[in-house]
């Protein structure tokens, strides 16, 4: 017997027909003997259905009430699963963030767990319970309702399983697993059978959408070995665990693209001691996730300082941006919508040499311009234009042999 945390995304309970199809699958691993805890998103579509209906009163919400909204898609989701539950035999009961409670700090829209109390849930386990538990949501000090992020019922899935000591967190969506690129962009995608969590969380950091990239941090954090599976097959699966020898030891383990990117260039900086601090702060203080930086060799005493953000936050980067290079005598902001960033991710590159320099003239021989570029011990990224994504994704995994195995 074993303790189960499984967790269900959108697509997965995107109708009533779905979540009994949840139900059933669900009850199989109840009847095999093992305590099962339930974590669910809302119905697929959902999420930004209700921040819309937020935003057609205004461009700018109280995020307070923002997130007591929108956390409302999984209270559908887990009640309904409780009841077909119930309706086949079953002793289920659905929990909100509040209820467990899943405490969090007061972070709106993007809070962080700090604590799960596993009393109730345990209590329940002992009577026979399956639990279903809401998703993205927990409650903060002072009782407010918050949110963890989008897509992150995962972390909330992992988090659980973290209190609960569980053997395993399952999670559940419309991939059968991690693959070596996008196979929408990339027909030759291999699904991987095991990866590492620090590859994981570069992957998912990087634009790869399986997983939200904190709730690999905390994965990796507790220990939790997560697999990754399709709810609409048995086959499969990806399980995201501890490096180790049977890993496959390619340098390189997927490449991966994020198009949610905006390049924001400050023009002629007066190049002294602060100017960093004073374009950097702002965006922090706005909870503006800057990425790549790149500040030119100075020019008769002035810089260019290049940097990229969401595409999303691009708006408020841009006023923000454009106020500071007033303040510091900058000539003038220059943004780039029309950017992404390419990665390849693998723990072999530790002890590889030549592995960015064989992306790079990769991109070259397709005629890719690369605008910026960083590196990690395990990661190196490329800004390009957005319109080669496809064909660069297609390229590298080709130069890395990601398609083909013996
Ligand atoms: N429903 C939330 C979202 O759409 C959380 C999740 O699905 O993980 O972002
Ligand atoms: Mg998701």
């Amino acid at each position: 017997m074993a303790l189960v945390v499984q967790k269900y995304g959108g697509t997965s309970v995107g109708s009533i027909e779905k979540i009994e199809n949840v139900a059933r699958k669900v009850a199989r691993v109840k009847d095999a003997g093992n305590d099962i805890v339930v974590v669910l998103s809302a119905m697929s579509g959902e999420t930004d259905r209700l921040i819309n209906l937020a935003h057609s009163i205004t461009p700018d919400p109280d995020e307070r009430e923002l997130d007591s909204l929108v956390s409302t898609g999984e209270q559908v989701t887990i009640t309904l699963l409780a009841m077909a539950l119930n309706k086949m035999g079953y002793r289920a009961r659905s929990f909100l963030g509040f209820q467990i409670p899943i405490k969090t700090d007061s972070a709106f829209t993007k809070a962080r767990i700090e604590d799960i109390l596993d009393g109730k849930i345990r209590q329940e386990l002992k009577r026979g319970t399956i639990i279903v538990v809401a998703g993205f949501q927990g409650i903060d000090a002072e009782g407010n309702i918050t949110t963890l992020g989008r897509g992150g019922s995962d972390t909330s899935a992992v988090a659980v399983a973290a209190a609960l000591k569980a053997d395993v967190c399952e999670i559940y969506t419309d991939v059968d697993g991690v693959y070596t690129a996008d196979p929408n962009i990339c027909p030759d995608a291999r699904r991987l059978d095991k990866i590492a969590y620090d590859e994981m969380l570069e992957l998912a950091r990087a634009g790869a959408k399986v997983l939200q990239a904190r709730s690999v941090e905390m994965a990796k954090k507790h220990g939790v070995p997560v697999y990754v599976k399709s709810t609409f097959s048995d086959e499969g699966g990806t399980l995201v665990t501890k490096e180790d020898e049977e890993m496959e030891r390619e340098v390189v383990a997927g490449v991966t693209q994020d198009k949610d990117q905006a390049k924001i260039t400050i023009v002629k900086v007066p190049d002294k001691p602060g100017i960093a601090a004073k374009i950097f702060a702002p965006l922090a203080e706005n909870n503006i996730v800057v990425d790549m930086i790149i500040q030119n060799a100075s020019v008769e005493g002035n810089t260019d300082m290049t940097f990229t953000v969401s595409r999303k936050g691009i708006k408020q980067a841009r006023q923000i941006v454009e106020n500071i290079a007033k303040e510091i005598g900058a000539k003038e902001v220059v943004v780039n919508e029309n950017v992404a960033k390419i990665s390849i991710v693998g723990v072999g590159m530790v002890s590889h040499s030549g592995v960015a320099a064989k992306m790079f003239s990769t991109l070259y021989k397709e005629n890719i311009n690369i605008l910026m570029i960083s590196t990690s011990e395990i990661k190196v990224s490329c800004v390009i234009e957005s319109k080669y994504t496809e064909l660069a994704v297609i390229a590298l995994h080709e130069a890395f042999e990601l398609g083909k195995r013996d």
